[in-house]
């Protein structure tokens, strides 16, 4: 079989891996801390909604819970979509884009280890 410029080797796919794995461990810290900051919001929410209400600083507790949670989510998104990366490597469908079958690309895998899709199908750009 002749050598495919765009096939992906192990020693490639381990890379990833170990990237996909790393970053996965940063997140999961993230997610747990973040996860703690909520509740502590949420029980400081609650004194301050009966001590003082009709006050202004129930509300800004709110503000912080709300923008807390929303950073949880996004996290909790984030390592689902590590998850999914890492389930297509152990698959032997990783860098395939999900669109079109081509080859997502090394350059592009390694700037973005969980990339669904190649450039050309990726709408709208990301970074823009
Ligand atoms: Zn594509």
């Amino acid at each position: 079989m002749a050598t495919d410029a765009t096939a992906l080797d192990q020693a490639f796919l381990d890379e990833q891996q170990h990237a996909l794995l790393e970053e996965r461990e940063t997140e999961w810290r993230e997610a747990q801390a973040l996860d703690s900051e909520a509740n502590a919001l949420a029980r400081r929410r609650e004194t301050e909604g009966s001590l003082q209400e009709g006050f202004g600083t129930g509300e800004t507790t709110s503000v912080d819970l709300q923008r807390v949670r929303g950073a949880h989510e996004q996290v909790v998104r984030r390592l689902g979509e590590i998850d999914a990366a890492l389930d297509r490597i152990a698959a032997g469908t990783y860098g395939r884009c999900e669109s079109c079958g081509g080859p997502i690309g090394r350059d592009r895998l390694q700037a973005l280890p969980t990339a669904t899709r190649c450039i050309r199908c990726q709408t709208p750009p990301r970074g823009l």
